[in-house]
């Protein structure tokens, strides 16, 4: 019988087995480099000159490693994807002088990250450096209705050169093409009926452009779509990470493998940008701690994250894999996977294969704190309460049965980690299904139904006084 064929509970239950048998002995040898580099937090030797590097279609010599700037620090030490506190620009200057010094030469924003705050906060970064010692990546951003209009894009392209301090954008990204209820006709909207996309043609013929290529989530007929068309596609960036790769589709029926995207592209020579090689901060949290002992019972020094960042960057056709590094020990740790990346073992690619199975056995909710859905107009704080949710999950605290010996203790530690976690205005009961928020969930999450399930749960433990 196959693992798949398993049901969740069995699949939990051998997969902590396993664990247990492998008793800390080291599975797979072979990674000292990493070891040594990865230590969440640790001092180390930063790597000089020994970045991998990838080359794209017209030449460019792309570090494997792109530095995302979607969750830039703020001054109370936050990430600005999340908070309107002050970015720390001081901090964002210092991890691109850093990230430049060891070989980083990727950047990628948008006009709608941070707030809005992300390409003005990179252009001042760059500023000191000289324009041959980084490429930079932005993207047309025009998601509200109100941007459709050929005006309102062109005004939207127009501001990133002004923000970021270019007269040249090397990478231009179509943003999120396939997102929406009927992402078809959203992209119609957004770049073909307006003539968008023949006005970048234009610009990148002008040379204002460099690359040209679109970033995509959601609906597959549009990703499809867009690789049909009559188009020379310089790049594209996709959603690519361990647990995405065979079980996208799993984790959400409305989503596609990466294994088929990647494989999409290669077959017509485009390469691939990759984002969300920590499945927004999952796999490097490893919440699951069945997962985690997997993991760490192959080589006890790599973290979760360099072993995903490695697996992001493994595949040839990939150019490079983006990472939001809010605080200097992300950087850092990225670095030294990269510097240089080695790629998995067929043995190490088995060992990630079932790390992704025994997540998979558990029912967690695919969100990735991107916090495109928010703000709620009523105040819930969306990734906030599927956070909770998940952790508690994957730590086997979501305990229906009354009966279950572990439920009074798992029934506690719900209900108090839940109100220390999302002030009680901003929790799932608060929620009145108006679906403002699904639409711009990349994820496709059906949001008011997992509000409802969770508010359920929380509901029955809150009722049971005598738990
Ligand atoms: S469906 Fe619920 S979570 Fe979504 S916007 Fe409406 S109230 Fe907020
Ligand atoms: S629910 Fe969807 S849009 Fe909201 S933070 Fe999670 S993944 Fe992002």
């Amino acid at each position: 019988m196959s693992e798949q064929n398993y049901n969740r509970r069995d699949f939990i239950k051998m997969a902590g087995a396993a664990a247990l048998a492998a008793g800390g002995t080291a599975l797979i040898g072979g990674c000292s480099k990493e070891a040594k580099t990865s230590a969440r937090g640790g001092t180390m030797d930063l790597p000089s000159g020994e970045m991998s590097y990838r080359t794209a279609k017209n030449g460019d010599k792309i570090s494997l490693l792109g530095f995302g700037m979607m969750r830039l620090p703020t001054k109370d030490s936050k990430s600005a994807r999340e908070t309107d506190g002050e970015i720390d620009q001081e901090m964002v200057n210092s991890l691109v002088d850093e990230a430049i010094k060891y070989g980083v030469n990727y950047f990628d924003t948008s006009p709608a990250y941070c707030k809005g705050r992300s390409e003005e906060a990179l252009g001042i970064a760059l500023k000191k450096h000289p324009r041959d010692k980084y490429f930079v990546a932005t993207k047309l951003s025009n998601f509200a209705e109100s941007t459709w209009s050929r005006e309102e894009s062109i005004k939207i392209y127009e501001n990133s050169f002004k923000k970021l301090g270019v007269d040249v954008i090397d990478y231009m990204l179509l943003h999120g093409i396939g997102m929406g209820e009927d992402g078809m006709k959203v992209f119609n909207s957004r770049y073909i009926d307006n003539g968008i996309l023949d006005f970048l043609f234009k610009e990148r013929e002008a040379g204002r452009i460099r690359n040209l290529g679109f970033s995509y989530h959601g609906d597959i007929a549009v990703f499809d779509h867009a690789l049909s068309m009559d188009i020379d596609w310089d790049f594209v960036q996709i959603q690519l990470n361990y647990v995405d790769w065979k079980h996208a589709k799993e984790v959400n029926t409305r989503n596609t493998n990466a294994e088929y995207l990647y494989g999409e592209l290669e077959k017509r020579h485009i390469p691939a940008i990759i984002m969300e090689p920590l499945l927004g901060g999952r796999l490097a949290r490893l919440d699951n701690r069945r997962a985690l002992n997997k993991l760490k019972a192959a080589n006890q020094e790599m973290s979760p994250a360099a072993w995903a960042m490695r697996y992001a960057g493994h595949f040839p056709g990939i150019l490079t894999v983006l990472s939001g590094m809010t605080f200097r020990e992300h950087l850092r740790e990225n670095l030294g996977t990269y510097s240089p990346h080695k790629p998995l073992s067929p043995a190490e690619l088995t060992l990630l294969e079932d790390v992704a199975q025994i997540m998979l056995a558990y029912d967690t909710i695919p969100c990735n704190t991107c916090q495109y859905c928010m703000p709620c107009p009523y105040g819930l704080d969306i990734p906030a309460i599927f956070v909770h949710f998940n952790k508690c999950v994957n730590e086997e605290r979501y305990i229906t049965d009354k009966g279950d010996p572990a439920y009074k203790k798992a029934r506690r530690e719900f209900l108090i980690g839940y109100n220390r976690k999302v002030p009680k205005l901003r929790q799932a009961d608060h929620c009145i299904a108006c679906n403002k928020c699904s639409p711009h969930c990349p994820q496709r999450i059906n949001i008011p139904e997992e509000m409802r399930k969770i508010d359920r749960f929380a509901e029955m433990l809150k009722r049971d006084q005598n738990g």
